[in-house]
């Protein structure tokens, strides 16, 4: 519902909001004022497409995961020092969904102190401190998980020198079973039994972040590790975001062993609001939607026909470099050229503009901001898939068309001062890519580029290009 004219929205959120949170769009952000399933409704009633959203994994407001919410609040909502049903079936439901060791389940309210608090584990049970990371990574906007964060700390322009000496004892390894904001990246087979292998030899734990790709999106298994195969047996696993539909609950599961080690530290661990009825309550109901309306299964029919159809896609479109994904995580990796591979974030940012004005919401993530990203709530229909597909096509088309009139832009765009990057969009609801800046340039892997600020540099459109006004 909006209580507020749009502008006046505007004007506050400049004046009493923090300006780190980018919004979406924000060269014409959106106001959202209500969600249904896959479909998100601005404040004039507009209907939009939402292929972002990943929280909320089973649609918006789904009713029965409201339900749960509201029925528990009426009765009650209290914290974890009090025995409550709630809280102890959900811990063995979810943990009947992993391997039999991974047993002990420490409830939190994010991604972040799910992945602080792994941490903490890892360092409890081998008296070490370090870490190993992936590049790219994300695992969460907490000072410790930030020096566990390149995707956010690696940057140029980043102060406060999250970096860490390198050293060579380590607590752990930490990664997502898929990497999601370092750019949709699908592991090659037994990456992780190796890596754990080599770990383990080290004395280290393996962490799995599965904030964004747990919870069915991958189709076939309830955890994306599992793609890796059966013997591949994380020693600790974090989930959130979907976990509670857009409600804020999070877990961190781990072996009796680990959790043993972080007792006998004397740690006593008490978190006001993790585990509390009403975020069990509605935990346990987004399990229930997920098995009810078989969501796992519907990713696997929806997600491999959006995939093979943008693999299709690659013979009539050359800026599709890649495509990778499984279930309802997929990636389409946009480039210039297909053999240098330099990454297409200008068209990437174009296409995510033009899908807006034609109510489908995307975005983009990866090192270079041109993975266009495609994870939608669970319940996306064949139907909104097909339209998906007719719209990115006749968007890709016009920028096909378009393509002499970008390279000349390109050629004619202002100077890049000092060559740093735009980039911090931990994906979708959690922040936003910072599409901002044209990405214009030489992009390579080794030197990624992106121009200042919004004010520095536009993306100009000569009046005679029709589909860019
Ligand atoms: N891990 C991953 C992989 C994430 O994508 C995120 C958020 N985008 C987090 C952790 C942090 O989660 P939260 O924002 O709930 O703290």
């Amino acid at each position: 519902m909006e209580t507020l004219p749009k502008n006046t929205t505007v004007k506050k959120r400049k004046q009493f909001i923090g300006d780190t949170c980018k919004l979406h769009y924000s060269d014409s952000p959106l106001k959202i004022v209500r969600g249904e399933g896959q479909y998100l409704y601005d404040e004039k009633g507009g209907k939009y497409l939402d292929c972002i959203n990943n929280v909320a994994h089973v649609g918006h407001s789904h009713p029965d995961v409201v339900e749960a919410g509201v029925k528990q609040m009426r009765l009650l909502n209290t914290n974890s020092r009090f025995l409550h049903d709630n809280l102890v079936e959900y811990a063995e439901r979810i943990t009947s969904t992993l391997p039999e060791k991974l047993c002990i389940c420490f409830m939190v309210n994010s991604g972040s102190e799910a992945n602080d608090l792994a941490l903490r584990l890892a360092r409890a049970h081998t008296g070490h401190h370090d870490a190993i990371v992936l590049d790219h990574a994300y695992h969460g906007h907490v000072s410790t998980v930030m020096d566990l964060s390149p995707y956010k700390f690696n940057q140029p322009w980043a102060k406060g020198n999250h970096h860490k000496e390198w050293v060579h004892v380590i607590a752990a390894f930490i990664a997502e079973s898929l990497q999601s904001c370092g750019g949709q990246i699908i592991p090659p087979p037994d990456y992780f039994k190796n890596v754990f292998k080599y770990v383990h030899e080290a004395g280290g734990v393996c962490i799995l972040d599965e904030v964004q790709v747990g919870f069915g999106r991958v189709g076939s298994h309830m955890w994306a590790f599992q793609l890796q195969g059966s013997d591949v047996i994380p020693d600790i696993v974090t989930m959130g975001k979907p976990m509670g539909n857009g409600h804020p609950v999070a877990a961190v599961i781990t072996t009796t062993e680990i959790a043993a080690s972080f007792a006998a530290g004397g740690y006593q661990y008490f978190n006001t609001y993790g585990g509390n009825p009403v975020s069990c309550a509605i935990a346990n109901a987004v399990l229930d939607v997920i098995k009810k309306e078989d969501l796992m299964g519907h990713a696997i029919t929806v997600g491999n026909f959006l995939r093979d159809e943008f693999i299709k896609m690659m013979d009539e479109f050359e800026v599709i470099g890649d495509v990778r994904g499984v279930g309802m995580f997929i990636g389409l990796d946009l480039v210039r050229n297909r053999s240098t591979k330099t990454p297409a974030t200008i068209e990437a940012r174009h296409i995510v503009k033009r899908l807006k004005e034609k109510y489908i919401l995307l975005s983009s993530d990866g090192p270079h901001n041109n993975v266009l990203k495609f994870k939608p709530p669970m319940c996306l229909s064949m139907e909104d898939a097909r339209h998906l597909l007719c719209t990115l096509r006749d968007v890709l088309q016009e920028l096909k068309d378009l393509e002499p009139e970008i390279i000349a832009l390109m050629h004619r765009e202002p100077k890049m001062r000092t060559r740093k990057r735009a980039h911090s969009s931990e994906d979708d609801d959690d922040e936003v890519q910072s599409t901002t800046s044209s990405g214009i340039g030489v992009s390579t892997a080794s030197s990624p580029v992106e121009p200042d600020s919004d004010s520095d540099i536009h993306f100009r459109v000569p009046e005679k290009v029709p589909c860019l006004e």
